[in-house]
């Protein structure tokens, strides 16, 4: 054995080493220390017990396969500033389920698609504003609403990786603010974004859908910087009331015409 080719063993040992890193990692929340120790103690025996197997197989230094579901943030950084859940706005009468989250970030700042996936709907509308659509594996759906521009080439049945740019933030259609409303559904269910967003699921069975589809029943109420156009009441001319349930009941003074 020259000392080249013990070098070249280092090297692929090192890499096998840092994959067994990362699948350790993955498995994490089980018992990913003990694993780790597994792998370590393994890694450190190998060398004996190994006959200098030649550079070129290095079938243990393969990769582990990409997690097939892997969801990033929209907006890398920036924050929910309104979460997924029953939300009574102030001009509403009782709560109604907010089916998305909502991220403040400066009008302009780009939107970058939350998976790999295909377009399905871009367009606008009165509630939504400008937005657009994306199917991913299993079925699953996001959703990017409230935007000033979609990014060149962002049509539907084009295929967009997970981090390309798909849009700009914007204040279209029912929006108080400048932000992006960004909603994961599974067919028309709307699903709770947070159980998404910076995880990664090997198989379509981990994936939350029933943690993610539950609505808890406490309604929380909204404050808002602008009062919309087309709203008919003013600001103070609603009595809010709460009720021992949890629940929201307000009057509102509705103006004429
Ligand atoms: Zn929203």
């Amino acid at each position: 054995m020259t000392p080249k080719s013990l070098a070249l063993q280092s090297t692929s040992l090192r890499v096998a080493f840092i994959t067994a890193l990362g699948v350790a990692a993955m498995a994490g929340a089980l018992n990913g220390a003990l694993m780790l120790g597994q792998w370590v103690a393994q890694m450190e025996m190998r060398p004996t017990l190994a006959p200098a197997p030649a550079p070129v197989e290095k079938a243990e230094a393969t990769p582990p396969p990409p997690p097939a579901f892997r969801f990033d943030a929209p907006l890398p950084g920036r924050v929910i500033n309104s979460p997924f859940g029953l939300r009574q706005l102030p001009w509403e009468e009782n709560g109604r389920l907010h089916e998305g989250v909502d991220i403040a970030a400066p009008s302009g700042a780009a939107v970058k698609a939350a998976a790999d996936g295909v377009v399905i709907r871009t367009g606008i509308s009165s509630s939504y504003g400008r937005f657009v659509e994306i199917v991913h594996k299993g079925g699953l759906t996001s959703l990017y609403a409230h935007l000033s521009a979609q990014a060149k080439g962002v049509r539907r049945g084009a295929y967009l990786h997970r981090g390309d740019v798909l849009a700009y933030v914007g204040n279209t259609g029912h929006s108080t603010g400048s932000h992006l409303h960004f909603e994961i559904r599974q067919g028309k269910k709307p699903l709770n974004p947070s159980f998404f967003l910076g995880q990664s699921f090997a198989k379509a069975d981990d994936l939350p859908l029933k943690a993610a589809a539950k609505v808890s029943r406490k309604v929380r109420r909204a404050t808002v910087s602008t009062w919309p156009q087309g709203v008919g009441a003013k600001p103070g001319a609603i009595k809010v009331a709460h009720l021992r349930n949890g629940r929201v009941r307000a009057r509102i003074a509705v103006q004429a015409g």
